[in-house]
């Protein structure tokens, strides 16, 4: 574990990018409708972007706060190439949350609810049915246990104190299910403003009855403090900017949609559950995250968690294993690079089809040796132009389930494809090896470049 500083909470993370130049404040009041999302699109991945009083609130809007994997290692603490491992690490070994009466994030109490008079929530893209809260942790308690779970899901307000709200078929949803089957509404809240660590710990793929929260402490290096809300049992982040207590409604399904997602394509309409908020709470002057539909930090959020847990599960099977991508041409969930130590022929093809087992959302899969830089797209490329013939060294599955968010799907229904871009292990000599100039890594050309050469070229060439 390594002793470098972690943010824990936003405004800590705030303060930090704003000393290293990596905040745009913007003026005060700009409109929710587009110009939040459209000056956070222009600015991503560079810096990110607040909105001071957006329009017309007391609070502001923040966006684009973990742009890079190297944000993200920094938040953290540890290097780049380490952040798999130490996500695992922390997903493996949870720290159990520490309940307070001490809540920042109660100060502020709403209990007459309006969310859009209370809240900055802006629109995002041209076709989006609404206002959405697209950062918010949905923190659910299951009934029977009191177990809790996290997710992020869109939240569209549908006027009032009413959220239309999109649950796949993971563990909320089984939450639910049992509240629902009793005729109960679900108990929840919603944070808006949570520190990025639990941002990124929502995202495990953990198995159900794991509290994603206690991933958080374990990567936090402490137990994170919660707060038990006001009008309901479940416990929130104290130190978090927004929190909304309420109920998914039993029995309840209401247009939501369409909303645009991280594909870069709209999730499309349907009845889908309800939620009523009950309270609102918040620190004064609270910031509201948003995150823009495909935006890096959308992708970078499902991209960690979800290469940490491939890349155990894979190692599980295959040992020679040795790291795993998923690259944002794939939407950092669709494709995946798996680097491979080969030491058996055909063992390229297990792993591909290890890793269609891994997640329901993998639907391209490339396997390269050890001399391919998996995170450049272009040595990829390279790999599979070069060290492959299609008839021998791609698999293709028919039928399968991907993801329900991928337009060319039917409803989910996929087609998978393999890559075999090994190249053979009786390949010896010259063949399949990569030419290499020596010194190349390591010259610097500055010891050899004569500047004052310039001011005269042809001079210099004495042409
Ligand atoms: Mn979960």
């Amino acid at each position: 574990m390594s002793t470098a500083p972690t943010y824990n909470t936003l405004r800590a993370w705030l303060d930090r990018l704003a000393a290293t130049d990596r905040v745009a404040v913007c003026r005060d009041g700009v409109d929710l409708k587009f110009d939040i999302a459209a000056i956070s699109k222009r600015l991503d991945g560079e810096r990110a972007t607040v909105f001071p009083k957006a329009g017309g609130h007391h609070g502001s809007v923040v966006s684009g706060i973990v742009s890079s994997r190297a944000w993200m290692a920094e938040i953290l603490g540890v290097e780049e190439d380490q952040l798999l491992a130490h996500f695992q690490q922390a997903a493996d070994n949870p720290t159990p949350w520490q309940e307070t009466d001490n809540a920042p994030v109660q100060e502020v109490v709403h209990r007459d609810v309006d969310i859009a008079k209370i809240l900055p929530v802006p629109i995002h893209n041209e076709h989006d049915g609404g206002q959405y809260i697209s950062a918010g942790l949905l923190i659910s308690r299951d009934p029977d246990s009191g177990v809790q779970n996290v997710s992020i899901n869109r939240l569209q307000l549908q006027g009032g104190n009413r959220l239309g709200v999109l649950i796949l078929p993971r563990h909320t949803w089984t939450f639910y299910d049992r509240a629902e089957s009793k005729g109960e509404p679900l108990q929840i809240a919603i944070v808006v403003g949570a520190d990025p660590i639990s941002l990124l710990a929502s995202q495990a793929i953990v198995p159900l009855g794991n509290d994603e929260l206690e991933i958080a402490g374990s990567l936090q290096g402490r137990a994170l403090p919660v707060a038990k809300c006001l009008t309901n049992d479940v416990r929130v982040p104290a130190e978090a900017e927004i929190v909304l207590e309420g109920r998914v409604l039993p029995h309840v399904r209401e247009e939501e949609g369409p909303f645009g997602e991280f594909p870069q394509y709209y999730g499309q309409p349907a009845k889908r559950h309800v939620i009523e908020i009950d309270a609102i709470t918040h620190r004064p002057n609270p910031l509201f995250h948003t995150i823009v539909g495909g935006a890096l930090e959308h992708l970078i959020l499902g991209q960690i968690p979800r290469e940490s847990t491939l890349l155990a599960h894979l190692k599980r099977s295959f040992p020679n294993v040795v790291d795993v991508h998923l690259p944002r041409g794939g939407t950092c969930r669709y494709s995946m690079v798996v680097k491979l130590d080969q030491k058996q022929e055909g063992e390229a093809k297990n792993v591909i089809l290890g890793s269609f087992a891994g997640h329901n959302d993998i639907k391209h899969v490339v396997i390269v040796d050890t001399d391919v830089n998996i995170y450049d797209p272009v040595e990829v490329e390279w790999a599979v132009v070069t060290r492959t013939q299609a008839d021998r060294d791609y698999v293709v599955i028919s039928g399968a389930l991907g993801s329900k968010l991928d337009p060319s799907t039917e409803d989910g229904v996929t087609a998978k494809i393999g890559i075999d871009a090994t190249k053979p292990l009786t390949a010896s000599g010259l063949d399949f090896k990569r030419i290499h100039v020596p010194g190349e890594d390591t010259i610097d050309p500055e010891d050899y470049i004569d500047n004052s050469a310039i001011a005269d070229f042809r001079q210099s060439l004495k042409v």
